[in-house]
């Protein structure tokens, strides 16, 4: 099925089988969609509170932010 990124709003085919987990960068096109609408939502948590919790993030992640310049690493290190 076709699914727009709320990101780049590029139209994408999506393949999902019921009852198989959703596509890993759903639901955006890419990965690197995924983490600019990761770094955009972080950005806006730093705008209207302290640093960060130890947010959770998978490995993959927090390269695509480091990719993106966010250092997610200052607190307390
Ligand atoms: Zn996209």
């Amino acid at each position: 099925m076709q699914h727009t990124c709320s990101i780049c709003g590029t139209d994408y085919d999506f393949v999902w089988k019921e009852g198989t987990p959703l596509p890993k960068n759903f639901p955006f096109c890419s990965a690197r969609c995924k983490a600019a609408d990761l770094a955009k939502w972080l950005n806006e948590e730093y705008t209207i509170s302290r640093p960060l919790p130890s947010i959770i993030l998978s490995d993959t992640e927090r390269e695509l932010l480091v990719e993106l310049g966010i250092d997610l690493d200052d607190e307390g290190s």
